[in-house]
């Protein structure tokens, strides 16, 4: 593909109306099993680690992962750091050549998260004016997990979500390139039941009140029907990782049950495998595809 950046591969998105996927890894596995099925559909894709799969992983090994995969792969294939909650972290990812950084200060208050993300949008943009910054608007949660109940603070519905009015102004005052304001979504799914139902007209006024592109997150557990609609309605990048990690799992599992097995690149491959499946299934919902 001849997308080359993460704006342009943003501006593809939009014109075709779809939203590009988000995956995060903290392994190679994993990491095999996203860029395979992009490749695969020939769309681009976004790979996320959190603070803590970033650490696991280290920066500099995560970058340089992705920019041998785009290049072997000949792919358009980006990085994001995913809720770093640091000024000091967000600068090691951006020196370390992260195509992104999101700096999540969503747990507080309204002005206090404006004056943050906007020190941390001055931030990136001295050390690398290219390098996307998203900002978040109303607490989600924080784990990618199997929820029992929802989190603790976090906003799903009605008045306690983010006005049109505040992703405006937080949008305009901080200078963020990409931002994530909560619309019903949350980190993490439910064992047994759907996640909450997203606000769709709450997406679509925000999408026409604003001039970057919007995110969403907590993916994993929302139905194909607000994927859908969440994507007509504006959404340009969509995050999955809890269901990414409950494949992982399933398939060290079935590669362990063989007990006398104890090599890595034999029992990994299983992972892989329900990594590219889940990622292959979403991505072509998320480009229209399905
Ligand atoms: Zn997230």
């Amino acid at each position: 593909m001849k997308i080359k950046t993460l704006r342009a591969a943003l501006e593809w998105a939009k014109e075709r109306e779809v939203a590009l996927g988000h995956f995060n890894t903290s392994d190679i596995a994993a990491f095999h099993g996203i860029t395979k099925a992009a490749k695969e559909l020939g769309v681009p894709v976004i790979i996320g680690t959190s603070e803590g799969e970033a650490e696991f992983i280290d920066l500099n090994v995560a970058v340089s992962m992705v920019l041998d995969a785009r290049k072997e792969l000949d792919h358009p294939i980006f990085l994001n750091a995913d809720h770093f909650r640091s000024l000091e972290k967000i600068k090691e990812a951006v020196v370390a050549g992260y195509d992104a950084v999101i700096f999540d200060v969503a747990s507080e208050g309204l002005e206090e998260n404006i004056n943050k993300t906007k020190e941390a949008v001055g931030l990136v943009k001295r050390i690398d004016k290219d390098v996307f910054v998203e900002g978040e608007l109303g607490y989600i949660g924080k784990s990618s997990k199997i929820l029992e109940e929802v989190p603790e603070g976090a906003v799903v519905s009605g008045d306690a979500l983010p006005t049109v009015e505040e992703v405006k102004r937080f949008v305009e005052e901080t200078g963020v390139d990409l931002v994530a304001p909560a619309v019903g979504n949350l980190h993490g799914m439910f064992k047994n039941t759907p996640n909450p139902e997203l606000d769709i007209e709450l997406i679509r006024s925000i999408g026409k009140s604003i001039g970057v592109p919007m995110v969403l997150h907590g993916g994993s557990g929302i139905s194909d029907e607000d994927f859908r609609s969440a994507i007509e309605a504006g959404i340009r990048i969509i995050h999955i990782n809890t269901e990414l990690r409950v494949a992982w799992r399933k398939g060290i599992e079935g590669a362990l049950e063989d007990k006398t097995q104890v090599a890595p690149y034999k029992v990994f491959p299983a992972s892989e495998e329900g990594v590219y499946e889940v990622v292959k299934d979403r991505l072509k919902l998320f480009n229209g595809m399905l």
